[in-house]
């Protein structure tokens, strides 16, 4: 059994995953969970149902790494032949494990099945592996150990997976202490990806320690400060240069780590008690979904109206049809009568904040003068007896589904922005308000 766990390989199989019919999310999830524990994932290999080449690599890879982590082929058909192959390069047969046969029995007999010798087979284990409980399926998974590896067989469904790792692979893992990692992810709205770049080239540089790299997704730019090195420093590293992207980003960071936009906005209106109200148009109801995905939003989120027809813009929201007709749907005064109208509806008379959208998410609609991607966004705040409105119209560009999903990250910033008490930088995707009338 190795001292610490320094070097670790992931492997995925089956031929779903080599013919690419399935995505291997599995190797991705468990690359991340080791580099939070420490541990550093060398090589990722994904190899089909083949008993052979599969024992194989695993006698290679136990020569060289100290950790190696399946997932797949523990199940009761045919084409699963994980136990077998780990058989083969360990030199042993399969034994029936009794605890494992006796919770497949009560699992068949629970459910009224009989237990077939192809499910019977799920209690087989080298004699001198250990099994591993599955509290989510029948498959258990296996650990054993080949030479310097300790080997973690898991099964391949993710949510039999996740928390069989989290059970017992986690626990018995042991990271090398003066390669202790600590990692810390910052988001960002409205700067592009490149401009960002250049704000932190110094940082991004290779060799440095902490590291620093950038992923763009959706208009949402994330900064990852790595260190790897003494355990304890870490810390003190990390927030050392996560002060330093926060300065030189201002004020377009919103948060870290599992915050998203509509995170930090449903939390800023919670600690304000504070109410909004949406009214959409080319993006049906997506922003209001966005806002409820996240936990705790009724007690923020008034109402969500979709006045996509012109008449429900007039007859929900107020808009009046002189508006529509000389600016047109998608149009600065249409979008601002939309957010002001959302806050005097009956919907809204409790809500702060209003958002609203107007824009034409294509692929047909566009004019010369309003191209596809044209979005108008409003934000409007009571305040005291008055309603401010603030209007920004975006060229967004990309397919329907994309200018709607960047729609609302866009609007979901505005608001941050604003409650954040920052003056809202000009954004990406922005355009002036001007040459708006078609
Ligand atoms: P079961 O007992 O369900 O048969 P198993 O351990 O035998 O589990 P497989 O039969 O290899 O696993 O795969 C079962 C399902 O798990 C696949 O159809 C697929 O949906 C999912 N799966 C397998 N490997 C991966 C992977 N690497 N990434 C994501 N999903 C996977």
């Amino acid at each position: 059994m190795p001292a610490f766990h320094r070097h670790a390989a992931i492997l995925a199989i089956g031929d779903e995953l080599t013919l690419g019919q399935k995505s291997d999310t599995n190797s991705q999830w468990l690359s991340a969970r080791l580099v939070d524990l420490g541990v550093m994932p060398g090589v990722r290999i994904t190899i089909p149902d083949d008993r052979a080449a599969h024992a194989r690599i695993l006698v290679e890879l136990a020569r060289s790494h100290d950790l190696i982590l399946s997932t797949g082929g523990l199940g009761p058909t045919d084409d699963d032949l994980t136990r077998h192959a780990l058989a083969d390069a360990m030199g042993e047969g399969l034994v029936e494990d009794e605890g494992a046969l006796e919770t497949l029995r009560v699992h068949a007999a629970s459910r009224g099945h009989d237990l077939t010798l192809a499910r019977r087979l799920q209690a087989m284990r080298p004699p001198s592996a250990r099994m591993l409980p599955n509290r989510f399926g029948t498959a258990p998974g296996i650990h054993a150990t080949l030479e310097r590896a300790d080997i973690f067989c898991l099964p391949g469904p993710p949510r039999e997976m996740v928390p069989m790792f989290d059970a017992c692979v986690a626990p018995a893992l042991r990271a090398d202490p003066a390669r202790a990692v600590t990692t810390r992810v910052l988001h960002s709205f409205g700067l592009p990806e490149a401009e960002i770049g250049t704000r932190l080239a110094d940082l991004m540089q290779r060799g440095c320690n902490p590291t620093v790299g950038t992923t763009a997704s959706g208009g949402v730019v994330s900064v990852r400060i790595r260190y790897e090195g003494e355990a304890g420093a870490g810390a003190t590293a990390t927030a050392g240069v996560e002060g330093t992207v926060r300065g030189r980003l201002a004020p377009h960071v919103f948060g870290g780590g599992a915050d998203t936009l509509a995170s930090v906005v449903v939390r800023a209106l919670s600690a304000r008690c504070e109410r909004l109200v949406i009214a959409e148009s080319c993006t049906g109801g997506t922003l209001a979904g966005a806002i409820t995905e996240i936990s705790g939003s009724s007690e923020v989120f008034e109402t969500g109206l979709v006045t996509y027809a012109d008449a429900t813009k007039t007859r929900l929201l107020g808009v009046p049809e002189e508006l529509l007709r000389s600016h047109g749907a998608v149009s600065e005064p249409v979008a601002r009568a939309m957010g002001e109208g959302a806050l005097r509806s009956p919907g809204g008379a409790s809500a702060r904040h209003a958002l609203a959208i107007t824009g034409i998410a294509g692929p047909s609609g566009g004019t010369p003068a309003k191209p596809v991607g044209t979005v108008f966004i409003a934000r409007s705040s009571r305040d005291g007896g008055e309603i401010g409105t603030e209007v920004r119209r975006f060229l967004i560009s990309g397919a329907r589904a994309d200018i709607r999903e960047r729609t609302v990250t866009i609007a979901l910033a505005i608001l941050h922005f604003h409650m954040s008490g920052v003056a809202t930088p000009h954004l990406l995707w922005q355009v002036p308000l001007q040459g708006a009338k078609t």
